[in-house]
């Protein structure tokens, strides 16, 4: 076992504080991860809040993780001491029904072991996200870095990356194609990203005027601020493709009629609240409406890939963990550019500091 620092909440209510737990014993196919970096997900503070009803305290959060391999199992083969590696939303699933041999671990029907705020393959063991020193990970579940400086950039493309990436190569985004992407956050600005790189002509649907500029420092071709609904009006039919990544509760059928023939909105985004689609917003144009969670290891790692090869990473703002609770207040406000990230070095001088 090993003993293992980390930042807890221990209800909905609850501030951050220390908390100190046990890591299991390196399997076979195990690897143990110093943690390096950890991204702070909107999910983050839907779950450490209880947003969605499912929370289980105390809960470390954090599944955008990349750190470095310190000792492996007696059977890995993928990894060796001092590689780099990533974890992202879940760290274990069944392997064997339809879903996880097709790739699609994230749904298995079995048992999908999420990162933090679930429980091991024998549903009974907590799991521990990565706002903490280290993790003990399979190694079918740990993925490959290639990069080998600015990793704190790289531990957003666990989750932000892979759930903007998937759907994009889902509905075949391409050069050519007008694509919107609803909100500028954590996963808006990756796919900004992403679908620039695609080729497609970006729409960045933003409340925030402020973040214009910066829109279209990551590529983006055009800014639209939604309080002002004529100028949303006027797009009416024009797009391809539509990613809403929108972490709170919002119209949908204001986007729904922005797509032209045969065009798709995927929501990613999770609002506590359900939306009301209009059945007028998806039969004109034969319009489809479709959700997307994150992606399975193999999409994941070949997301990874493809950053790395086209030069992608996430805009961060680098913070110590003590400054968690400012950045969950910020990220609430939209006042983030564009993912907070913790530098978990932090965690061990405030360990020295305070003995
Ligand atoms: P984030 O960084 O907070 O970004 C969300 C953005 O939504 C904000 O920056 C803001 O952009 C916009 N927004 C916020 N409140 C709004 C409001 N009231 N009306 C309109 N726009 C608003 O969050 P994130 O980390 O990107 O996560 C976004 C959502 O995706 C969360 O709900 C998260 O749980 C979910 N998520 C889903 C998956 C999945 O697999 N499907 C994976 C990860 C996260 P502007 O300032 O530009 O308006
Ligand atoms: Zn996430």
């Amino acid at each position: 076992m090993f003993q293992t620092k980390g930042y807890a909440v221990e209800s909905a209510e609850s501030k951050f504080a220390p908390f100190e737990f046990e890591r299991r014993a390196l399997g076979a196919k195990d690897v143990l991860i110093e943690i390096m970096y950890c991204g702070v997900c909107h999910t983050d503070i839907h779950q450490a809040r209880n947003d969605w009803g499912n929370s289980t305290y105390p809960m470390v959060p954090g599944h955008e993780i990349v750190g470095r391999i310190k000792q492996i199992g007696a059977e890995v083969t993928k990894f060796a001491a001092g590689d780099y590696a990533g974890v992202g939303c879940f760290v274990d699933s069944c392997r064997t029904c339809d879903y996880c041999r097709q790739g699609a671990e994230q749904f298995c029907r079995i048992h999908g072991v999420v990162t933090y705020n679930g429980t091991e393959m024998d549903e009974k063991t907590p799991t521990f996200g990565g706002y903490s020193s280290q993790i003990v990970v399979d190694e079918d579940y740990t993925l490959k870095i290639r990069q080998q400086e600015n990793l704190a950039a790289v531990a957003p493309l666990l989750c932000a990356g892979i759930t903007t990436y998937s759907p994009l190569k889902r509905f075949n985004v391409r050069a050519g194609q007008k694509v919107g992407v609803v909100g500028l956050g954590g996963l808006g600005h990756m796919g900004v990203k992403l679908a620039v790189s695609m080729g497609a002509e970006v729409t960045v649907f933003s409340t925030s005027p402020a973040k214009e500029q910066d829109a279209r420092a990551l590529g983006a071709h055009n800014f639209v601020v939604t309080k002002k609904p004529e100028s949303i009006a006027a797009l009416a039919g024009t797009f391809d493709f539509i990613l809403d990544t929108v972490s709170a509760s919002h119209d949908l059928n204001v986007y729904l009629n922005l797509l032209g023939l045969n065009g798709a909105m995927v929501v990613v985004g999770i609002p506590v609240t359900p939306a009301e689609v209009s059945a007028f917003s998806l039969i004109v144009n034969n319009r489809i409406l479709a959700g997307s969670g994150i992606g399975g290891i193999r999409e994941t790692q070949e997301m990874l890939d493809y950053c790395f090869e086209h030069n992608i990473a996430s805009e961060i703002e680098m913070i110590p963990i003590q400054k968690i609770e400012e950045a969950f207040k910020r990220t609430e406000k939209a006042d983030v550019r564009y993912r907070f990230v913790i530098d978990m070095q932090s965690l061990s001088a405030a360990n020295e500091i305070s003995g």
